[in-house]
């Protein structure tokens, strides 16, 4: 049978226009969902998106861009989800603001979201919602559309029951997300943490193995988690690339040949990237050797920059490196070296291939693209792979060097510990075990496999009527 008509909605859409003209949106999640979005000939929905990248005429699908008053998108986007879901979710209680104005705009642009996709799904489509910026949509589209198969991935960590307490509307973002037939979280962790939030707030529910079945009325929502992959061959060939190596060797070159310590993130204070800096500098004190031979690179893609919390992070990021530079740098010598803009895949490759130890150390992430790139990109199992505890990476990653990043001792131990411990057999073993977890987490797999469950679930709910 041909598949079923698909509806995808996301902020983002799946192209942006750019000075060379409109060219396909970065990130693995849009490369994984535009062949199935093809093959079924369906519609993308984007609320954050710029009309002008929209002129889908060439292709088997439609975009549809929905156009947002500015400041109601400012509202919704830097305001009810950058500024208060975003820091509830990574545990970052602190920063939270919640504003009935940001509120109103979130609940309004969720609903221009549902409408425009009871508007344009066929009868009995499956509609696939994803993120944060969009967890009201799964009822409000059930409520128009009863008819529809709903989806949702939430591709954040899910909040600790105390920190979901403060955010005045919890109870609605929960109802709002259960609208859906299957939500989606990275890890079981997460799941365990939402099944919290369910007893906070009384919604009675089941298990089933690892997953969530919350009755509501003659059909149920399931939560299950489907930890998302990465383009895995795309990297790997990257690694491969003559030319790629050739700048991997450039740039071990230009650093001194010494040890090279890399971290790749969007600067956000979820990343820690402060934090590691700081540890950093702590080994720099302590260690001589780390003096001579260690260099840490740390790309900090500038991120969210009308969010005020994320402005004086720059400022914080920046003040380390000089002070860094300041007390340990020479003239022929520079122990970090900070690039605040976004790198294209083939260059940031040459980084992965030319650092002997990434240092993925979020204070919270959902998942973590970056641990997964860095080992997939490699050809040979050499490199080694720091990885807090507090990511969700961490838990299909076993095999990495775990780090509590909040254990300042021990993140500058571990840290350390990668930077300069002898290499031995054990570390081609752990990163030989890290490649074949990773192979097995691509992202065209994990997007079949989330759509495929989703219509078995559905299925199941017909059937047993
Ligand atoms: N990335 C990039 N250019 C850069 C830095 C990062 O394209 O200069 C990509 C990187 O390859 C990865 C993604 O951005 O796929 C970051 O994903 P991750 O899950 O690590 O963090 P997020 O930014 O989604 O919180």
């Amino acid at each position: 049978r041909s598949p079923r008509r698909l509806v995808i909605v996301s902020a983002r859409a799946p192209f942006v226009s750019t000075p060379n003209g409109i060219v396909r949106a970065p990130g693995g999640l849009i490369s994984a969902l535009l062949p199935l979005m093809r093959r079924a000939r369906g519609t993308w929905i984007a609320t954050g998106a710029d009309h002008d990248a929209c002129d889908t005429s060439e292709l088997p699908f439609r975009v549809r861009a929905l156009s947002i008053p500015s400041s109601m998108r400012a509202a919704w986007y830097a305001g009810a989800s950058n500024g208060a879901l975003w820091p509830l979710a990574h545990g970052f209680v602190e920063v939270c603001r919640f504003q009935a104005e940001q509120t109103r705009a979130y609940l309004d642009v969720c609903r221009a979201a549902a409408d425009a996709a009871a508007e344009n799904a066929p009868p009995g489509a499956i509609v696939w919602i994803h993120d944060y910026q969009l967890a009201l949509v799964p009822a409000l589209l059930r409520a128009r559309r009863p008819d529809l198969t709903i989806g949702f991935f939430w591709h954040i960590p899910w909040p600790a029951a105390e920190s979901l307490r403060v955010l005045p509307w919890a109870s609605e973002l929960i109802e709002g997300l259960l609208g859906a037939d299957l939500v989606g979280l990275h890890v079981p962790r997460y799941v365990r943490a939402f099944r919290d939030a369910l007893d906070e707030l009384g919604i009675t529910h089941t298990s089933d193995g690892g997953s969530i079945v919350v009755p509501r009325g003659s059909r149920a929502a399931r939560i299950e988690a489907w930890p998302i992959g990465i383009d895995v061959e795309g990297w790997a060939k990257l690694g491969r690339d003559e030319d790629v190596a050739a700048e991997a060797a450039r740039i071990r070159a230009d650093l001194g040949g010494g040890r090279v310590l890399l971290a790749v993130d969007r600067m956000d204070y979820a990343k820690g990237i402060a934090e590691r800096l700081e540890a950093f500098e702590r080994l720099l004190e302590q260690s001589a050797e780390a003096r001579e031979r260690v260099t840490f690179v740390q790309i900090g893609v500038p991120s969210r920059e009308t969010v005020p919390a994320y402005r004086e992070l720059r400022q914080r990021i920046e003040a380390a490196v000089g002070r860094i530079q300041g007390r340990f740098g020479a003239l022929r010598r520079k122990p970090v070296h900070l690039f605040a803009r976004s790198f294209e895949s083939t260059e940031l490759a040459a980084y992965y291939l030319a650092a002997d130890a990434a240092l993925v150390t979020p204070r919270r992430d959902g998942m973590n693209l970056v641990a997964f790139e860095y080992v997939a990109t490699r050809p040979r199992p050499n490199g080694r792979l720091l990885l807090s505890t507090t990511a969700g990476a961490a838990d299909v990653m076993p095999e990495a060097h775990l780090v509590n990043p909040y254990d300042d001792e021990g993140l500058v131990s571990a840290i350390e510990h990668v930077a300069l411990a002898p290499e031995t057999p054990g570390d081609a073993a752990r990163m030989d075990a890290l490649k074949a977890r990773v192979s097995r987490l691509s992202v065209e797999g994990w997007a079949s496999d989330f759509l495929a469950r989703l219509s078995q679930v559905t299925d199941e709910r017909v059937a047993s009527r």
